[in-house]
């Protein structure tokens, strides 16, 4: 690997004026008002403005944050949520972070990378609970080359179980170098994630002691970077909650957004925010943990700051805080969600055992039941790969904010993919109240072209066609 950073690298992060904005900071209810007023036109916010969110206190204010939140979520998003599922491919890791079940140090966990004959058994399965999205997730190791990432991705969309296909695959692996990054997009992957841990310098290097490229900050603060001048235009950040202010690591994900949007035009795709959870044999004392309540105004916040930017919410939360959480802003999360590798093909267990997987999960609700609890919820719950596949990805993707866009691609979409889903692999229950949603979602469409299109399209899914796209 070539340990260069680009050329015009910068650390952006400026630790002692974010500190600055934090602590000077007060709430100001008619300061707020006006940025809450500003973000319903759709527009990203500063970082200073940012900062006036964050010093939200009092109910009223909170109360005002989460309404906006909620307002902006419906406009941009529409009530699609998109579902994914994570597939572990291998555990190996020469870092040492200290909260994480896969670290160096643990001499004791059980270590596995799924051969090529166990990644088709575990894609054949998630396509026959229905899944078309994944996320492939890999720990550090120089067996985990660009190469082998993208020998993986490969495998994984050429498997093919009756209607079932992966038509989507993101990455969740180790910061490469430029030319890693190229090896990789090559395979056609959606969105890279590499998540910061946490933007605070002191903290960073107290939990990522070494040994390991994962102890040097500038060289993950610079992935993204890489990333772009590798010719990736679809990355994903993310900052892991409770090593570090929550404040602060907000702070920083706005900037790193807006500096990746200055520098490359485009922002990051989708923003991830998991909290610690235990791992195996951590035994961190966490003076920042999230509470629920501030983890809640930490995603309204960051919708409201970056409005056309995907939110991630994980399996990592419990069914209890996912229902709380998602309608302030969150826009995809994964279901039926397994961390044991080979999970997915060799049954799963009563009881997560640890020193197999990354972390405990919250939420490990098969995908037919979350797919009906969004339908409770008045969710479009949506399987949609069509921006990626149709070239709407990076600067494109910004077509996202042209008025009518939900309305005439990612609704209708939805809709397509959800009704596949219901043909295919749901329980009866969930066919009922999916097409009943489906139905009603048809008769709010006024124009009467579009809902005849949308009308036959459906009907054809009924007779066996699939993978329509808008
Ligand atoms: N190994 C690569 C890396 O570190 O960049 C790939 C990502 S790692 C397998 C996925 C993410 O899981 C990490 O970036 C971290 O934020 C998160 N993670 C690790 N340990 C965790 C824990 N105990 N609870 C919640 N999330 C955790
Ligand atoms: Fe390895 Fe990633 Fe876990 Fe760190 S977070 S120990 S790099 S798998």
């Amino acid at each position: 690997m070539d340990l260069k950073l680009t050329s015009r690298a910068e650390d952006f992060i400026d630790d002692k004026y974010f500190h600055e904005l934090l602590q000077n900071t007060k709430e100001d209810l008619p300061k707020i008002r006006e940025i809450l007023a500003k973000s319903k036109t759709k527009q990203a916010l500063t970082l200073e403005e940012t900062a006036t969110l964050l010093a939200i206190n009092s109910p009223e204010a909170k109360q005002e944050l989460f309404e906006t939140a909620k307002e902006l979520k419906r406009s941009i998003y529409g009530k699609r949520i998109v579902l994914f599922a994570p597939l572990y491919i291998g555990n190996y890791c020469i870092n040492n972070c200290q909260y994480c079940g896969f670290r160096s140090s643990l001499r004791k966990a059980v270590r596995r990378t799924l051969s090529d004959q166990d990644i088709v058994a575990e894609v054949t399965q998630l396509e026959k609970e229905g899944h078309k999205r994944l996320i492939l997730v890999y720990g550090e190791h120089p067996r985990y080359t660009p190469e082998f990432i993208a020998d993986s991705v490969r495998t994984c969309y050429n498997v093919k179980t009756g209607n079932g296909e992966i038509r989507r695959i993101n990455i969740n692996a180790a910061p490469l170098d430029i030319e890693g990054f190229r090896t990789v997009k090559e395979a056609g992957i959606g969105t890279f994630q590499v998540f910061q841990e946490t933007y605070h310098k002191e903290t960073y290097a107290k939990y990522h002691p070494g040994p390991g490229i994962k102890s040097d900050y500038m060289w993950r603060l610079n992935a993204m970077d890489r990333a772009f001048e590798a010719g990736m235009d679809d990355v994903g950040i993310g900052a892991l909650f409770g090593l570090y202010d929550w404040r602060f690591e907000v702070l920083g994900l706005v900037k790193h957004s807006i500096y990746l949007q200055d520098k490359y035009g485009v922002g990051p795709h989708t923003i991830s925010f998991p909290r610690i959870k235990p791992a195996y044999d951590m035994k961190l004392d966490l003076p920042y943990e999230v509470s629920d309540e501030d983890f809640k105004q930490l995603v309204a916040t960051l919708r409201i700051a970056v409005p056309y930017t995907g939110l991630i919410m994980t399996a990592r939360e419990t069914s209890e805080v996912r229902d709380a959480v998602i309608e302030y802003g969150v826009s995809q999360i994964d279901a039926g969600t397994r961390l044991e590798i080979g999970g997915y093909h060799e049954g799963k267990k009563e009881v997560q055992e640890l020193n197999r997987e990354q972390f405990q999960i919250g939420d490990s609700r098969e995908l037919d039941s979350v797919i009906q609890w969004l339908l409770n919820r008045g969710f479009i719950p949506s399987f949609c790969t069509s921006c990626y596949r149709l070239g709407r990805t990076g600067e494109h993707f910004m077509e996202y904010a042209i008025p009518g866009f939900i309305g005439r691609f990612c609704t209708p979409n939805a809709m397509l993919t959800l009704a596949e889903y219901l043909e295919d692999y749901s329980s009866a229950e969930t066919k009922e109240e999916g097409y009943k949603l489906i139905e009603e979602e048809l008769l709010l469409i006024k124009d009467s072209k579009k809902k005849e299109d949308l009308a036959t399209k459906l009907l054809m899914i009924k007779n066996g066609k699939r993978d329509m796209l808008y």
